[in-house]
């Protein structure tokens, strides 16, 4: 009783000179941990693996969202989940290479390594299942990527937003992979879509350095908290 009334007072966060005010009420807040995948790691030798995913990072993962969820937050998990001639494989198109962008009725498409396949071993989520209230998978559609966990390349909703609301949440917590592209799409359209948004810097990993310098400094303007760990948070 007293944690939660202290977590509802709200608590002033100083980074970077600038003062944030994160309100944190457990009822009303969700984790979101994005694409914690084989293929996205080290730990798992992924055709599209980040930097810095080795096995330390998966257990600062796991430790921490079997702390969130024994203090009673509700866990999601989003999941790259694509068919084997999906748009985003450069193996898709005759004469590209990985990393090459392409055009797409207007939209710039990276081309990547093929991953996150549909029934290959490295789509599997490295967190155990049981701490995730739903899963929500993306990129099913061969035509199209998605980013985001809520939206994909065309608007699509994959039913993310739906279901957060259903269950009362209007404060997301965001970590996971890759923070420059999937991180950054979901936590943007969680903005979008109306939700408080903290990002938990420390468990967010990147593609590349420029790339996730700039993704970081774009959600922190566009009003995005950004944290370095959960032990930051006002009721931890
Ligand atoms: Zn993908």
């Amino acid at each position: 009783m007293i944690n939660k009334m202290i977590a509802g007072a709200g608590m002033k966060i100083f980074k970077g000179g600038i003062q944030m005010e994160v309100s944190m009420d457990k009822d009303h807040t969700g984790v979101i941990v994005v694409d914690v995948q084989g293929d996205f790691t080290h730990f798992k030798k992924g055709s599209l693996a980040v930097q810095n995913t080795d096995q330390d990072y998966i257990d600062a993962v796991l430790s921490t969202t079997k702390q969130l969820k024994s203090k009673g937050y509700k866990i999601f998990a989003t999941q790259d989940f694509h068919p084997e001639n999906h748009i985003s494989f450069y193996t898709s198109h005759k004469n590209k290479s990985a990393y090459e962008t392409i055009d797409v009725e207007g939209r710039t498409q990276v081309l990547w390594p093929p991953h996150c396949v549909r029934g290959a071993e490295n789509t599997e989520i490295l967190i155990d299942k049981n701490l995730f209230t739903a899963t929500i998978q993306k990129g099913m559609n061969p035509k199209y990527d998605s980013y985001s966990g809520f939206f994909d390349d065309v608007g699509m909703a994959t039913g993310l937003d739906d279901l957060l609301k259903s269950h009362g949440i209007t404060t997301l917590l965001i970590y996971g992979l890759a923070t420059d592209y999937c991180v950054k799409a979901t936590a943007m359209d969680a903005l979008k879509s109306g939700f408080k948004v903290i990002l938990v810097e420390e468990l967010c990993k990147g593609v590349a350095l420029d790339t996730t310098a700039s993704a970081l400094e774009e959600m922190r303007s566009a009003g995005i908290k950004i944290i370095s760990r959960v032990s930051d948070l006002p009721s931890f």
